[in-house]
């Protein structure tokens, strides 16, 4: 096994989007890795492999790169895992990442689990907090992470091999732009033979369209959960949005009950939301929906259980009829028509 004090800087692979465009994921994972550099005083290094590679720098150089390695080639119009990993893996065997970062999506999974493999590392997936403590080790990367159907959050850890590789759920860090004065731009030879590959990919994947939710940059965002009762209580707030410039989210509970729109979810497999305020409605509280919540600056709960979870991590706590107190906002807001 290679000596892991030779492994330094921090790679983010910057995924290209239906090859279109830089994925947004990967920008959220820049702006915490650059907060992670910065603390172990390490390079951000942005790894991009694509076709006419060149066209996305400029979009990565503004989030806080020292360095982007990239490799250009027409056989990387489309994501081939057998391609990708080799070329990553060679560039990986020269300059040894400590961390290595990928975005939590169908080709980040597949390809970081490919690369684990190969450098003999542990991999650690769907990550949703990530943070660098001393308490295991020097500058160890400690990742949060969902197990028993997200029933608990466990703290991992990759103390003995390098480099420390995660992939990261889309939404839960938020991308910030800070331009670096002198980005290092390396271009790498492309050297890959695609002629004995067995499979070749003719084609970008084909995808349905999603409504996207804006829940992520909102500043107030009011949630909702099974507490209300009803769709046309449920309604209500989307009324209270539209007299407070805010934005409607909620938990699964609505979803299931046909109130709410599969993309407005908060939580471990929806949304993560920063806003200034959270004020959530007839919300339990359960970890999967807490952790979508937690980087909202100020959090008001109202519930008609004073027990109920939610209050734990409340910094305002209201036991009441959330529908009662609802028809009062609405009267303290609604503007007349
Ligand atoms: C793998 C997995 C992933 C999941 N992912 C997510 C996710 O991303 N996001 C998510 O939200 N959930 C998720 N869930 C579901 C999650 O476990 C909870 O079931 C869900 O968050 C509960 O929603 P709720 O709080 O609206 O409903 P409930 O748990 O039913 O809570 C309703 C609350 O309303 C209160 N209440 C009732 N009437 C009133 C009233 N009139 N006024 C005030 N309060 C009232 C009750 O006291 C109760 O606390 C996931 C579950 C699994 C297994």
């Amino acid at each position: 096994m290679s000596d892991i004090t030779e492994y330094k800087d921090v790679w983010v692979f910057i995924e290209i989007k239906d090859h279109v465009e830089v994925h947004e994921c990967a920008l959220e994972i820049l702006s915490k890795a650059r907060e992670i550099a910065d603390q172990i005083g390490q390079k951000l290094i942005a790894i991009v492999l694509a076709l006419d590679a060149e066209q996305y720098l400029p979009t990565i150089e503004d989030y806080g790169v020292d360095k982007i390695i990239y490799l250009s080639h027409n056989d990387l119009k489309h994501y081939h895992e057998r391609v990708f990993t080799s070329l990553i893996y060679n560039l990986i065997d020269k300059y040894k990442p400590s961390i290595f970062l990928f975005p939590s999506t169908e080709a980040g999974n597949a390809l970081a689990a490919r690369l684990a493999y190969r450098c003999r590392t542990g991999l650690i997936s769907d990550v949703l907090n990530l943070e660098l403590s001393d308490d295991y080790g020097n500058n160890l990367l400690i990742s949060d992470k969902p197990a028993y159907l997200g029933n608990v959050l466990v703290k991992i850890i990759c103390p003995s091999t390098r480099p420390q590789m995660c992939t990261i759920t889309m939404g839960t860090f938020q991308k910030k732009k800070l331009k670096k004065k002198d980005v290092e731009i390396e271009e790498v030879e492309y050297n890959y033979d695609i002629n004995g590959l067995k499979i070749k990919i003719l084609g970008a994947p084909i995808r349905k369209d999603k409504p996207s939710s804006t829940l992520s940059d909102a500043k107030f965002v009011i949630g909702g959960g099974h507490g209300l009762n009803s769709k046309a209580n449920f309604d209500k707030l989307y009324d209270l949005a539209k007299y407070t410039n805010g934005q409607v989210g909620g938990t699964r509970r609505p979803i299931m009950n046909g109130w709410m729109p599969e993309h407005l979810q908060i939580g471990i497999s929806g949304e993560t939301i920063f806003s200034d305020l959270y004020l959530s409605l007839g919300i339990s509280g359960a970890i999967q929906h807490v952790v979508g919540i937690t980087d909202s600056k100020t959090i008001v709960a109202i519930n008609k259980d004073p027990n109920a979870p939610i209050f734990k991590v409340a910094d305002y706590c209201i036991i009441g009829d959330a529908n009662e107190i609802l028809e009062e906002l609405l009267d303290h807001y609604r503007v007349p028509e």
